[in-house]
């Protein structure tokens, strides 16, 4: 009965009056109720038929307009986070900035959102700035909103879109759809103030051009350059969460490359002045995200911590032979470089610790590829790492680092096995015992 009445409401097309709505048809935009997910499908029909309002919004419409496969599935409706909960036996609320509710249907979790509202333009409103800091960022969102509200508070017109399911509409507030069509991402508002309220939106702005393959808009890209800055008030670890959806977009080749362009990478992320200014560095870690980019796209699983060893390694390098020409023993230098590239990322990048010990096993494993004979191969194999750390070693082979017969000879010893594995074992070195007599003296070592 709501249902029918709602595709009733809805289901017919209503030019868009000033600050009305376009409520777009599926004959022109194509979408089918089947397109999205089972999950955010019944999502969004459970709450209708609560006599809710509800739809599935932001990157997944976008997504699916554009031709890709959505990631996830957002929804947003009317009802509160309590009122979500009591719709739906398994959910449960999750609160950290703002409140969402997060719903399980069989695999899929599905955020769902309450309408939210605006605390106004900065400035606009004595009582607002007490929401923001001195730059304008916004401390606080958790104001619930009109429908209305909530599109004027996404960050660009490709992201308000809403698709109601039932009656197959999509009601558009900002233009989205011809934007996405003439294949442009605008910022909605005065891209200034919204880059002021959350530097963020300059890193998704490069995110979703790439990975969408949209122009900025002239508007939005402009002030980028001379806001870089702001990014440096951004808490280090919702940058880490940007930084980390943008490496593993999918298109990280191309994100990297254009915030190069937009001059987003100058002293804002310290992992992006080591990855784009080190020409040394750089065919390693293009390489590396070029490997990334065709797995993610294939489906395939990604490891952070793999991908952040590789966007550091030449960080360590330079660190490593610092501390060696300092007089330090190889392995206790390695260790030392590890730690101080890893405490330098940490003050604005908040790598969780999880990756931090990944990294750290994939580097470690590295000088220990070099040892070719005796027992020392053998425990490298045993390695719970292994497998990361000897795909590392791949890709220092590929870039020209090390030699890629060293690289193969692991390939080699790792497939055989018995007899045909020890007779790889390469002989001692001569001036093994002495070398080794030699590193007690630090001052002494002077090459490795
Ligand atoms: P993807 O899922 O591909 O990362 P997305 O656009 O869905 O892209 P989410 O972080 O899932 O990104 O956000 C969902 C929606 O919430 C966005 O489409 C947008 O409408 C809104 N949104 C997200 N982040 C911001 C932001 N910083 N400012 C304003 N709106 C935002
Ligand atoms: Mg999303």
């Amino acid at each position: 009965m709501i249902r029918k009445m709602i595709t009733r409401v809805f289901g017919r097309k209503t030019p868009a009056g000033p600050g009305e709505p376009a409520v777009i048809g599926v004959g022109k935009h194509g979408i089918h109720r089947d397109d999205i997910s089972n999950g955010s499908r019944r999502t969004v029909e459970t709450l209708q038929q609560q006599g809710y309002k509800a739809y599935v919004v932001g990157g997944a419409v976008r997504d699916l307009l554009a031709g890709l496969t959505p990631k996830d599935y957002d929804v947003a409706t009317n009802a509160t986070p309590e009122q979500v909960r009591h719709c739906f036996r398994r959910s449960r609320i999750i609160g950290r900035r703002f409140q969402i509710v997060h719903v399980s249907m069989g695999s899929e979790i599905i955020e769902v959102t309450t309408f939210r509202g605006h605390h106004g333009e900065v400035g606009s409103h004595a009582g607002n700035k007490a929401h923001t800091d001195d730059q304008g960022r916004v401390l606080r969102d958790n104001v619930f909103g009109s429908e209305k509200d909530d599109a004027a508070r996404r960050d660009f017109t490709v992201n308000a879109l809403y698709f109601d399911p039932t009656s197959e509409t999509i009601i558009d507030y900002h233009h989205g759809l011809a934007d996405l069509k003439q294949k442009t991402l605008r910022m909605i508002g005065d891209p200034k103030t919204r880059y002021r309220e959350d530097p963020v939106r300059m890193l998704r702005a490069v995110r979703l051009a790439a990975k969408l393959g949209l122009t900025i808009d002239p508007e939005a890209s402009r002030p980028i350059r001379e806001m870089s800055e702001l990014i440096e008030n951004v808490p280090p670890s919702r940058l880490f969460d940007e930084m980390l959806k943008l490496l593993t977009s999918g298109y990280a080749v191309k994100c990297v490359q254009q915030l190069r362009a937009e001059g987003l990478h100058h002293g804002l992320l310290p992992l992006l002045d080591v990855i784009l200014d080190q020409p040394l560095g750089e065919r390693f870690v293009m390489l590396a995200l070029e490997s990334t980019d065709r797995r993610v796209r294939d489906g395939k699983p990604i490891s952070p911590g793999f991908l952040f060893a590789t966007l550091l390694w030449n960080e360590v390098l330079t660190k490593w032979d610092a501390i060696k020409a300092s007089g330090e023993r190889p392995i206790p230098a390695l260790f030392l470089a590890m730690d101080g590239v890893l405490d330098v990322q940490a003050e604005k990048l908040a790598i969780t610790r999880r990756i931090v010990g990944d990294i750290k096993d994939i580097w470690a494993l590295q000088p220990r590829f070099e040892q070719r004979s005796g027992k020392r191969p053998y425990g490298v194999l045993e390695q719970p790492r292994f497998r990361a750390g000897y795909d590392f070693l791949l890709l220092r082979a590929d870039s020209g680092e090390v030699e890629s017969e060293l690289g193969q000879w692991w390939t080699d010893f790792m497939n055989r096995d018995g007899d045909a594995r020890a007779a790889m074992l390469l002989p001692p070195k001569p001036d093994e015992a002495k070398k080794r007599r030699r590193r007690r003296k630090p001052v002494a070592v002077t090459e490795e």
